[in-house]
């Protein structure tokens, strides 16, 4: 069996050059030596302490003289932290704290080789701000800004010399989070960004380019997470709890999208929405939900309100106390993990048909549980299979394109009599099996990471099927969820929208293969890249849930990004086939 190793992964389609790793924060070519932070609120105070910690002189100005002396006391109360957890000796803390100096004016910038604006989130006043300092600071100091949604381009529109103005777009809280995403505006120098990169490095920061743009990569790739689980909560698909615990359980988020949407505010989470969707006139993928609007018309606006998709205990008029029920009791605990079952408990012969990653990790899975295995092609001996797992099915005005296409991949007649489970990912339960007798199901691989599997039945699948499907995957040491049916079922459908968006970002230009996967485990606490996940499931599988969905819902919504049909085209499916979106060394 070939063996693939991570560590022999390479971009897509891209050389790798030694000075140009993500992931590697190593010495830093030119940081900044005097750095400025404009704006002492949340993100100024993290970044002021990051800068002072990078070894740079660091200037904090804010024009509210309250919120500069709070800046102030937490990026020197945090130093302090960093020291007593061991992450810097005492003497680094206090001479960190030592560089580390408020200013009353905006005209003590003018020392700066940089300046890090985290000021609010206003262009009008951004663009003012820009227009002071360009002419308080000399023409070399490069500007930055931690904006997260407005455009890096639109904000050097006011500076004297926009080339050079940058993005810096640090995660909250910035002291914590490894990921800094470095963003080039339209006219941004070489220089510029360079600067912005090395001191990012100095800071101790895994630095990640990206392009302008709405949301920039990150926050772009990451849109379908909360865009999807709210169009599958509108359909009733599954409900809010049920989604998130998918996405946990089965998929390894340390939160569902609605747990998210409540902690970030379900109404800045519709302004960045409505941002994204008019910044691209109109694009379909980027199209707010209704759901968020009524909540924002409700005052549901999440944790902070005490109310949004869960009930934190709190007054939906934002008046009560947040957060009154202790953390995490707004939804009951996910079970344990079950174990698989001891060798010998999956009773009887199962048949499993189909031939991707997945269809062969069932087989594996099924074998370890003590089912014996056959394929279609593997005649029982009379005997009657206990359920035949098929993720192979096409719908069947699809099966002569298919063969062509994949002579290899075409539909095996399955033993009749025995109770069938589906793979709902060329299509929906009712297209695969109309009117049939057989239940759906769904999972994302890698099977062995997943706790979760989701089934799905129509008006005629068979009780009998149900309970053997059940049975068949609570041997696996799965966990089960019943949903309602689509192409994808709830993760699948989820997951390939992010890998989809992941997949134009790519193909548009706005960043790396690898700094997209970075950036989405680094920033935004992804289980895996979804990139380097796609080559896991299969280029093809993800390509063949889009297609469905597009077909069955007729939305533009999901079409296919070009760079994944290429992909497929040209056989690189992923890790099976040596190659996906990265490459990996294939031993025999
Ligand atoms: P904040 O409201 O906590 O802090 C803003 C600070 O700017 C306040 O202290 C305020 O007194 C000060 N300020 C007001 N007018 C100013 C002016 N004219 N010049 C300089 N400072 C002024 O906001 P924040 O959450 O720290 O956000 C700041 C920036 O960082 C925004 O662009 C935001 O989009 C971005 N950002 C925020 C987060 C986050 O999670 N909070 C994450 C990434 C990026």
């Amino acid at each position: 069996m070939a063996k693939r190793s991570m560590s022999d992964e390479e971009p897509f389609n891209e050389p790798i050059e030694d000075d140009d790793e993500a992931g590697t924060a190593g010495p830093a070519r030119h940081a900044a030596a005097v750095i400025g932070v404009l704006g002492a609120g949340t993100m100024g105070a993290g970044i002021a302490q990051l800068a002072a910690r990078s070894g740079a002189r660091s200037l904090l100005h804010d024009p509210v003289g309250e919120a500069l002396a709070g800046g102030l006391e937490r990026a020197r109360d945090g130093l302090r932290k960093e020291a007593a957890k061991g992450r810097l000796s005492e003497k680094q803390a206090q001479a960190a704290g030592e560089r580390l100096q408020a200013v009353d004016a905006l005209d003590g910038l003018a020392p700066c080789e940089l300046v890090i604006e985290a000021a609010p989130e206003r262009l009008d006043l951004k663009h003012e701000l820009y227009r002071r300092l360009s002419k308080i600071v000399s023409e070399e100091c490069v500007l930055a800004s931690n904006t997260s949604s407005l455009l890096v381009t639109a904000i050097a529109a006011a500076a004297s010399h926009p080339e050079r103005v940058v993005g810096m777009h640090f995660f909250n809280p910035a002291p914590v989070m490894r990921l800094l995403e470095v963003v080039a505006g339209e006219q941004s120098s070489q220089r510029a960004l360079a600067l912005a990169r090395d001191t990012g490095e100095a800071m101790g920061k895994t630095v990640i380019a990206a392009s302008d743009g709405p949301g920039f990569l990150v926050n772009r790739c990451n849109r379908p997470f909360g865009l999807e689980a709210l169009r599958v909560l509108q359909e009733r698909l599954a409900d809010v709890e049920t989604i998130d615990r998918i996405c946990r359980m089965e998929g390894g988020f340390r939160m569902g999208p609605f747990e998210l949407m409540d902690l970030v505010g379900v109404d800045i989470g519709l302004e960045i929405s409505k941002s994204f969707f008019e910044q691209s006139f109109g694009e379909p993928r980027w199209r707010p939900s209704p759901i968020t609007a009524r909540y924002v018309a409700a005052g549901l606006y999440g944790r902070k309100t005490g109310r949004g998709y869960y009930d934190y205990g709190g007054d939906a008029d934002g008046s009560g106390s947040h957060d009154a029920k202790p953390a995490g009791q707004h939804r009951p605990a996910d079970p344990d993990p079950l174990d698989a079952a001891p060798p010998g408990h999956g009773e009887g012969v199962v048949v499993i048909a189909g031939e991707g990653v997945l269809a062969n990790e069932l087989r594996a899975a099924a074998a370890d549980a003590g089912y014996e295995v056959r394929s279609p092609h593997d005649p029982t001996g009379g005997v009657l299979p206990a359920l035949i797992v098929d993720c192979d099915r096409s719908p069947s005005n699809r099966d002569r394109a298919s063969e062509a296409d994949y002579p290899e991949r075409r539909v095996q007649p399955l033993p009749q009599g025995g109770a069938h489970v589906l793979l709902t990912a060329a299509g929906s339960l009712s297209v695969l099996d109309p009117g049939g007798s057989a239940v759906g199901f769904h999972v994302l691989a890698p099977l062995p990471d997943a706790h979760l599997v989701e089934l799905t039945r129509g008006e005629g699948s068979s009780p009998v099927a149900a309970a053997r499907a059940e049975r068949f995957f609570a041997a696996l040491g799965k966990h089960v969820a019943w949903v309602q049916d689509a192409p994808g079922l709830v993760l699948g459908r989820i997951v390939c929208q992010v890998i989809n968006e992941s997949a134009f970002a790519l193909g548009e230009g706005v960043g790396r293969a690898r700094d997209i996967d970075t950036g989405m485990v680094l920033g935004l606490n992804h289980p895996r890249g979804p990139l380097q996940w796609a080559d896991a499931i299969g280029l093809d599988h993800v390509l063949m849930v889009l297609e469905s969905l597009c077909e069955e819902y007729r939305e533009e919504r999901y079409r296919p990004a070009p760079a994944l049909q290429r992909l497929v085209r040209a056989g690189r499916l992923g890790r099976s086939t040596g190659a996906g979106f990265f490459e990996y060394a294939i031993e025999s």
